[in-house]
């Protein structure tokens, strides 16, 4: 199948404030985000039309800048505004939103106190699709080479683009060998997550999930904690290490793009799509369907 490439497609993208045609969306060479990784973005769903969480989202990519030492010039409400007047630009029912922010070419250095900070939301049709094969025997994960650094190592609680480097080098390696994602551990050797989903797994009828002190606490890990908790599912959030992936009958990965994706093996170990995944599975499509409750 053509790659159709994503700088040469049709629409609008929100960018620094004006809603622009899609191929004018560009960005310098001599950009500070594209040489220093000071970047940071988000991964968000359209639902119907509206975005899942979507203020938690914007918050988020607040934060996320915050850390790596920036502020972001427009408020909360403000991206919240821009990403439904982007999806409504572009018409979007069930699609994907990007918004990213960074700094600009001001400055070419390490220090680049002065530069200005950009931001821009791009969005694209993408209804979730999963096939019945998926669902009954999950994906095939492969251990990563590669480790979630310690908090004193890199910004983690951050969604910012350079912890991402490990994560296409993870997925790369994993593709190749014929498995769709990878398993990273931490830099303590537990369980971390997969390359840009959270993980769970069920032992004895209760949830485990790693504890997420180095990586992100993912917007549908919380989601589906909550969703686990109303159906009386006990959630445990704790440190797992590897061989304990031994005990667990099912596992699913969870985030904005992956929703809920059942894993069917990750190395040695063996997992089977059952009652627990089906169940969140189910409420989970229910839940982002319902309409956002409108503000007063
Ligand atoms: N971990 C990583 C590395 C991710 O990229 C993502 C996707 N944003 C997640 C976890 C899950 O986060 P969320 O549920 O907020 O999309």
């Amino acid at each position: 199948m053509a790659l159709i490439p994503f700088d040469d497609r049709d629409g609008t993208i929100w960018f620094d404030g004006k809603l622009i045609p899609w191929r004018d969306a560009k960005v310098h060479v001599l950009t500070h985000g594209l040489h220093y990784a000071s970047v940071v973005f988000e991964g968000e769903r359209a639902y119907s039309g509206h975005v899942f969480h979507t203020s938690e989202h914007s918050q988020r990519l607040h934060n996320s800048a915050k850390i790596l030492g920036f502020e972001i010039p427009w408020s909360v409400a403000a991206i919240d505004q821009a990403k439904a007047d982007t999806i409504a630009a572009n018409k979007i029912v069930d699609g994907y939103v990007r918004p990213i922010a960074w700094r600009g070419s001001e400055m070419m250095g390490v220090s680049a106190q002065q530069s200005k900070i950009h931001l821009a939301i791009a969005t694209w049709e993408w209804p979730s699709y999963f096939s019945p094969e998926l669902r009954a025997k999950g994906i095939r994960l492969q251990f990563s080479k590669w480790r979630r650094p310690s908090p004193d190592t890199a910004p983690t609680q951050s969604k910012a683009a350079g912890l991402y480097m490990i994560c296409t080098m993870s997925k790369h390696a994993a593709e190749q060998e014929g498995f769709q994602d990878a398993l990273m551990l931490d830099w303590r050797g537990q369980v971390a997550e997969a390359t840009g989903a959270n993980i769970f797994f069920a032992i004895d009828g209760a949830l485990h999930t790693p504890t997420p002190d180095c990586f992100l606490d993912g917007i549908t890990r919380r989601t589906v904690m909550g969703l686990a908790r109303d159906r009386q599912i006990k959630v445990i959030e704790r440190a797992i290490m590897p061989d304990e992936m031994a005990k667990a009958s099912e596992c699913f990965l969870t985030g904005t793009a992956a929703e809920i994706t059942p894993v069917g093996e990750i190395g040695p170990y063996r997992f089977t799509p059952g009652p627990i995944t089906n169940r969140l599975w189910t409420d989970f499509q229910a839940l982002v369907r319902k309409a956002p409750a409108k503000a007063a």
